[in-house]
């Protein structure tokens, strides 16, 4: 098996009918990008930039991460990497922030939020990023986005230093993406007005689950309610692809859900237009997309929408897809 996936790996990846879907990686640190490339990923789908801040003592320093950005770009070459800004809180603690206690971190001061309040931390994070957008293909994320107000005022921050760099004479990519991780119900619920303003989408599925069925990811006595195929789930996803494609724009998806033998013949059914997951699953994934039709999916998608159980989705895929 592992060599029918090794003759894929510097393919595309492409359905039965021989439609390209994007196929790339999750990281965190630029060490990851050489299982990235050994895998064949056709980028970077979510570059998880929370790793240069924890397991120190102090805040790194803009010239730190700019070094850090440009590694994973430089290494990529002209594939796309998708940056996601700070997504601290929650479980991720950054103890030198000195932050209080909360009853729900899930719920609280985390990702964007702590990054508006704290702009100087953000802006610090955009100049670096804005400085390596030259090295590379450079897409730009925001976490934890609730609101289009929230959006709206993390991009002014950011058009507010790349107008800073460029008057100080320091070169920055115009072709930089601006987008959103939809990882909170509120979002995916009004993608469709989310997808005027934004470049693109990124479906966080760990994030949007937990949020949606009110289970704690992390806690076993609930894990039963942490349904990736419950249809909730499916008609928050659909709606995002569908908002996105109908404003012109395109749709990933960054959590585990897109690296998932059920998941992949759903999402690609719907329309995903890229999965992001661990490096080492891009093969597998690959090797599996290549059997499947999208168009024979997609004709399943309002069966799919209507259905009541988790466990119907799922049968349903494992009958169709023989698994
Ligand atoms: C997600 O929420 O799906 C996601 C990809 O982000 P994280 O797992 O880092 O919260
Ligand atoms: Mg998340």
């Amino acid at each position: 098996q592992k060599q029918e996936w090794a003759k894929l790996k510097d393919e595309p990846t492409k359905t039965a009918e021989g439609e390209h879907v994007e196929l790339v990686a999750n990281i965190g640190t630029p060490e990851d990008v050489e299982g990235v490339i050994n895998n064949g990923g056709e980028g970077v789908g979510l570059y998880r930039t929370e790793f240069l801040y924890m397991g120190k003592s102090e805040l790194p320093t803009e010239e730190e991460q700019y070094k850090a950005y440009k590694s994973v770009l430089d290494q990529m070459g002209d594939k796309p990497v998708v940056v996601r800004t700070l997504d601290i809180g929650g479980d991720k603690e950054l103890s030198y922030l000195d932050l209080p206690k909360e009853l729900n971190p899930f719920l609280g001061f985390r990702a964007i939020r702590l990054c508006l309040e704290r702009d100087d931390i953000f802006r610090t994070q955009l100049r670096a990023l804005l400085r390596a957008s030259t090295s590379g293909n450079l897409k730009i994320m925001f976490p934890m986005i609730a609101t289009l107000d929230e959006f709206r005022q993390a991009k002014a921050i950011l058009l507010e230093e790349k107008d800073k760099l460029i008057n100080e004479g320091t070169e920055v990519s115009d072709q930089i993406e601006i987008g959103i991780m939809v990882e909170i119900p509120s979002t995916a619920v009004i993608a469709r007005q989310f997808a005027k303003e934004v470049d693109f989408f990124s479906i966080g599925t760990n994030d949007l689950i937990q949020y949606t069925m009110a289970a704690d990811r992390m806690n076993e006595r609930v894990s039963y309610l942490y349904q990736p195929y419950n249809p909730s789930i499916i008609n928050l996803v659909n709606n995002v692809i569908e908002a996105a494609h109908a404003e012109g724009k395109w749709a990933g998806m960054c959590g585990e859900m897109a690296g998932d033998s059920i998941a992949i013949p759903i999402l690609l059914g719907l329309g995903l237009d890229e999965f992001s997951m661990s490096a080492t699953s891009i093969l597998p994934a690959r090797t599996q997309i290549k059997e499947l039709s999208k168009q024979d999916l997609a004709s399943f998608k309002d069966k799919l929408l209507s259905m009541n159980t988790a466990e119907e989705v799922e049968q349903f895929i494992r009958e169709k897809t023989n698994q």
